[in-house]
């Protein structure tokens, strides 16, 4: 394995941080790689090693049509000598993702809503005779991937009162609470669910926790849903990469960062916090979202 990657810490300045007296930082997992970005590279990370150890040559997978861990399973895929196949949740679309996925040579299957939930069966229904392919769960998801990411823990440079991410299966959150408590850190961790009302992600990340601790889980940023936008969201993301030169999109970093500034203006960290977000990647995802930019 010759994909090895940490990333860098970075201070964000902004005048309602100075006037709250807090400090923000952005672990930039978005610099990991242009492709295999952010919390997917650590996902993947333990499930390729696996899957070299176990001698397989074929990596299959599954995701939406804008999914970012199509795009990093496939170039992670074309780096690493693996063939790949992905499946992609319903009717035959082109976008930018799927155009770079399938350049990066994963063959795409398109597959009915229905047939797309039973993924086990799609697997063994076209590579029941292949002793090579190797079976990725949508974004990773398993207990491998919440290890890769607990991982990111031991990369930072310094102790933060609060941490922040977005989380869409949990999977993230979970490493991330893992590599704190392992680490005998009390950060407190506060996971912002991209979807709306989503108090049921409480237990997607209880489900990969080592040990029972207390997060938070603020649902009050969903936007509307997963994917969703509304004008507020789209004005903050287009001031904030144009104030700091750091792209985030609408679907995951950008929900999250709305998050840390919005409990900043109520007053919701003690003057003196230090405060971490994690830059999960998947900055491609922006080009699937260009039209509700209005630029
Ligand atoms: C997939 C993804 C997430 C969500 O990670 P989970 O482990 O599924 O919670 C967050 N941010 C970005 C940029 C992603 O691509």
């Amino acid at each position: 394995m010759y994909l090895q990657f940490s990333s860098p810490v970075h201070q964000i300045e902004d005048a309602l941080f100075t006037d709250q007296k807090v400090e923000l930082y952005l672990k930039r997992d978005d610099l990991i790689h242009p492709l295999i970005s952010g919390n997917k590279w650590r996902k993947l990370k333990y499930l390729l090693a696996d899957a070299q150890y176990q001698q397989k040559t074929h990596l299959v997978t599954f995701g939406g049509a804008f999914s970012n861990h199509l795009l990093a399973t496939a170039s992670a895929a074309a780096t690493l000598g693996f063939k790949t196949t992905g499946f992609v949740r319903g009717e035959k679309v082109s976008n930018d993702t799927l155009f770079m996925c399938s350049l990066l040579g994963m063959k795409l299957i398109f597959t009915d809503r229905s047939s797309y939930q039973h993924k086990q069966e799609l697997f063994l229904a076209h590579f029941f005779n292949d002793p090579e392919a190797y079976f990725i769960d949508e974004g990773g998801a398993s207990a491998q991937a919440a290890f890769g990411c607990s991982e990111l823990v031991d990369e930072l440079p310094e102790k933060y009162d609060h941490l922040f991410c977005a989380s869409g299966t949990g999977t993230t959150a979970a490493g991330i609470i893992n590599g704190l408590v392992g680490n005998g850190l009390s950060t407190q961790f506060h996971a912002i669910p991209v979807f709306k009302n989503a108090d049921w992600m409480k237990q997607e990340i209880k489900k990969y926790l080592l040990k029972e601790v207390s997060f938070n889980l603020h649902t009050g940023y969903g936007f509307g849903g997963y994917a969703k936008t509304t004008p507020e969201l789209i004005t903050f993301i287009k001031k904030f990469i144009a104030a700091t030169g750091i792209l985030i999109d609408p679907v995951y970093t950008g929900k999250m960062l709305f998050a840390v500034y919005d409990l900043a203006r109520k007053n919701y960290f003690l003057p003196g916090s230090k405060i971490l977000a994690i830059h999960t990647g998947g900055t491609f995802g922006l080009l699937g979202m260009k039209n509700q930019f209005q630029i």
